[in-house]
């Protein structure tokens, strides 16, 4: 109704995203197919909220493109969740961060332990257990300092599969935590459920938490609820010194956010982060 022109700026800007979606889609599987790769694992200190060393880290993947430029995860992921290509990628920095972890843990710092991320589509593979055990063994990683991050949106798959899962996983050794938690379906319903070690509260709670009653009734529940089934409580996304002291104050374990640290790359890491005090 917007006349022709109209249309025909629609129609050229939906040719443009298919064709840049094109042109990710062909460079991701050269970057995961070639001997040279792409994928760059950073990692972020979580801090202990009462003595503030960083007791251990979050593994999160970046793509440094020779074509495309350096990218987020939040740029490419998606795509390769719908691609099925996660699986390789998620391989990879699961790989990494067991290597990384075992020098680290070699080197000094026995008890120090990497989160690492498992996609949804990663998690529902048939051998996505076996795969895991396959990984660990490899890197010869002690499995105890590896805590394996799901999300709610894997926990309302077929509960039965979920557990059988999630089961498997911990027979190997790994902790398991549940990630973005708050930000999915009937959250308590699987926290009572699922054999867990470890929830992350998502930043979307932390961001106004200092002025936002619900949001610190909400941490201070989970807070209560952890203590009562045996998790520890990490909380996201925490940019501010009144953050920190508002969530010390209710009882939270460790907190992951740019207040003590950016995710970097693991030489800068192991300099300035790896069980430093910090803040
Ligand atoms: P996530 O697992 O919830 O990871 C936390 C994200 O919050 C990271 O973004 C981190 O940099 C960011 N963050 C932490 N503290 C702060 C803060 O104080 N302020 C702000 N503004 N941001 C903060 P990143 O690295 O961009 O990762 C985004 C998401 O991509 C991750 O969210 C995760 O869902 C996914 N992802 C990253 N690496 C992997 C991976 O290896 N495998 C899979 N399947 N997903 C991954
Ligand atoms: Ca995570
Ligand atoms: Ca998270
Ligand atoms: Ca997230």
């Amino acid at each position: 109704r917007s006349g022709k022109n109209g249309y025909a700026y629609y129609s050229s800007e939906v040719e443009n995203s298919t064709a840049k979606r094109l042109d990710i889609e062909n460079n991701m599987r050269q970057a995961i197919s070639n001997e040279i790769n792409e994928f760059v694992v950073f990692y972020q200190p979580v801090v202990n909220v009462n003595t503030q060393m960083c007791t251990s880290c979050e593994a999160l993947v970046r793509w440094d493109s020779k074509a495309l430029g350096f990218m987020g995860p939040g740029e490419f992921i998606p795509l390769a969740e719908y691609l099925g290509l996660i699986t390789s990628i998620g391989d990879y920095v699961l790989e990494e961060a067991c290597r990384r972890c075992k020098i680290w843990n070699d080197n000094g710092h026995p008890d120090f332990y990497i989160n690492v991320n498992l996609s949804v589509v990663q998690l529902l593979q048939k051998d996505v257990v076996e795969n895991i055990k396959r990984i660990l063994d490899k890197t010869g990683v002690n499995p105890k300092n590896i805590v394996l991050e799901i999300t709610e949106s894997f926990a309302i798959n077929d509960m039965q599969r979920v557990m059988e899962i999630i089961t498997g996983l911990k027979k190997l050794g790994p902790r398991i935590a549940l990630d973005d938690f708050g930000t999915g379906y009937s959250s308590l319903n699987y926290i009572k459920q699922l054999p867990l070690d470890i929830i992350k509260v998502d930043k979307t709670f932390i961001d106004d938490i200092v002025e936002d009653d619900y949001a610190q009734a909400f941490v201070k529940l989970i807070v209560d609820l952890s203590k009562t089934i045996g998790t520890k409580i990490v909380v996201e996304g925490v940019e501010h010194k009144e953050q920190f002291e508002l969530l010390k104050s209710l009882g939270v374990d460790y907190i992951q956010g740019y207040y003590f640290g950016k995710p970097v790359p693991a030489n800068i890491f192991e300099e300035k982060n790896l069980e430093g005090r910090l803040g």
